[in-house]
């Protein structure tokens, strides 16, 4: 046994040239590409642990920022992620209000942001909508647990969790047919 007099051809790791390794288990060409290996390694690593370090920090720094009705502007920009032109421009326009708590401390409410940047959540009536509650449209409550004998509590459990608009008129809760009719009677 001992050295095998027959080289296997390899590609080095690190500089990815061809050469002759000794062993199945070698892996660079040279002594320096196997130390410049070490090192890239090495850096990558320490690479990884500073940007873990970081996202750690932010999220710690959202936190905070997020029980503070007040931030500034460069908190918004963390938050919301956008720039700072983005919130002046917002101010200088008017869309948001800008709170002044002294020199240099211009600060921006989180809710009105927030309002600016969530999608409302019911955009404009629709036509069909404008007229769910036009008379013929909708059924009363004790209407529909009539026509589908279910009693009223069913229904006003029905509707809740359908999250179907319902409009109260007097002591009346009107239900648009369209909604009501397609979960008892689906075409
Ligand atoms: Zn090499």
């Amino acid at each position: 046994m001992g050295f095998s007099k027959l080289k296997i051809p390899k590609l080095c790791e690190f500089c990815e040239k061809p050469f002759e390794a000794k062993t199945v288990s070698t892996r660079f060409c040279s002594k320096y590409c196997s130390e410049k290996q070490a090192k890239r390694q090495k850096n990558l690593a320490k690479e990884l642990e500073e940007k873990q370090s970081f996202l750690k920090q932010s999220a710690k720094k959202i936190a905070q920022i997020q029980t503070r009705p007040y931030i500034s502007v460069s908190e918004a920009v963390i938050l919301f992620g956008i720039s700072k032109d983005t919130i002046h421009r917002l101010i200088k326009s008017g869309r948001i209000p800008a709170h002044n708590f002294g020199q240099r401390l211009t600060r921006v409410s989180k809710l009105d942001l927030e309002s600016l940047f969530t999608p409302v959540e019911s955009p404009l009536e629709t036509e069909e909508e404008k007229s769910d509650f036009v008379v013929g449209n909708c059924y009363t409550i004790s209407e529909v647990s009539k026509k589908y004998k279910a009693n009223p509590g069913t229904v006003n459990n029905l509707i809740r969790r359908n999250k179907i608009p319902t409009k109260q008129v007097g002591s009346f809760v009107y239900v648009p047919k369209r909604y009501i009719d397609e979960i008892f009677d689906p075409k």
